[in-house]
């Protein structure tokens, strides 16, 4: 297969933890280019935007935006019509019309859309699918606790408008959910806890359905000391526990499933394959809950948040 020039943008944490290392360690991808407004990284062309670098001397098969969510529109929309594969880090876009008018836009420019979820990539996630098909799901809790200044240190957009707060990391619980348990949801009650002076919320509840199926979810940014991301399931097979954010798999009666992290290395694999076969992977059901739970979401504002 011939090898995807790819350009990298936003060169930020999740771009230095998990993009670059992936990208490196897979034959199918030259990185040929950056477009960051305040780094640069040797061995490849750099540019201060992603404007100039579509309109630099480098040529490129694909981009993979690395930036948050707002202002994600207009960096795809960009490289979409200059003929490029784009592939984008999670949540797709800051709001679903901007992600559907991207997945069009790039269906009529004949190139792939790649909307990628690093969670469903956990080790857990396919092995829990296979296990939960065919069996009776009773009932489903998300506990999804983590330390904002631990994992997001100074990063403000979070708590911005079109940020998604503590959304930003639950979003990724979701993605499993919708992936592993009955469709169709739907989003039944919402609570939303925004500090004060800020937009985005620090803790959100929301009672779900997956078809049938009664979901509980709780999401919290100031959670200090141990780190919680887990979906438990009920069944009539007993209780099935996916944790730490979908690596681990506990079966009932079964010692706990555990393998080595590669969510990035697969999230760069299937965008291989999807631009070998010339086929976009677009699913906004996460994205959905998501803008349904603001929608109908109780409000509280809560203490003030600092760094
Ligand atoms: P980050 O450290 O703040 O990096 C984002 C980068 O995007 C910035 O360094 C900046 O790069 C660029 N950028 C462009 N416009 C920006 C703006 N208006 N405000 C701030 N930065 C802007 O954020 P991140 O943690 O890498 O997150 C980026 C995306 O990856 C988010 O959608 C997030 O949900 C997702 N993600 C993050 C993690 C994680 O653990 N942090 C895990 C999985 C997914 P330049 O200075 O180079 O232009």
């Amino acid at each position: 297969m011939k090898r995807v020039r790819i350009g990298l943008v936003g060169l930020g944490k999740i771009a230095r933890d998990q993009h670059l290392p992936a990208l490196a360690a897979n034959p199918d991808y030259d990185l040929v280019a950056i477009a960051s407004r305040n780094a640069t990284l040797d061995d490849v062309a750099n540019f201060p935007t992603i404007d100039a670098m579509l309109g630099g001397d480098v040529a490129l098969d694909a981009v993979s935006l690395c930036t948050p969510p707002r202002g994600r529109f207009d960096q795809a929309r960009l490289a979409i019509e200059a003929g490029l594969h784009v592939m984008m880090e999670k949540p797709p876009a800051a709001t679903i019309s901007e992600a559907i008018a991207l997945a069009e836009l790039a269906q009529a420019k004949g190139v792939v859309l790649f909307t990628t979820w690093h969670s469903r990539e956990a080790a857990g996630v396919e092995p829990a699918r296979a296990w939960l098909a065919g069996r009776r799901i009773d009932a489903v809790r998300i506990a999804w606790r983590e330390d904002i200044r631990r994992w997001h240190p100074g990063q403000d957009w979070i708590l911005e408008a079109g940020g998604f707060g503590v959304f930003d990391p639950g979003i990724n619980a979701l993605s499993i959910a919708t992936r592993i348990l009955p469709q169709p949801w739907r989003v039944d009650a919402a609570t939303i806890t925004v500090p004060a002076g800020r937009q985005g919320p620090l803790k959100a509840t929301l009672g779900l359905l997956a078809g049938a199926v009664p979901v509980s979810a709780e999401f919290d940014f100031l959670q200090t000391g141990p780190q919680t991301w887990d979906i438990e399931v009920d069944t009539d097979a007993g209780t099935m526990v996916l944790s730490m954010g979908g690596s681990i798999l506990r079966l009932p009666g079964e010692s706990p499933r555990e393998a080595k992290d590669a969510e990035y290395p697969g999230l760069y694999r299937r965008f291989a394959e999807l631009v070998a076969t010339g086929k976009s992977d677009v699913d906004l059901r996460p994205l959905q809950l998501v803008a349904d739970a603001f929608l109908i979401a109780d409000r509280t504002t809560g203490e003030a948040f600092e760094w």
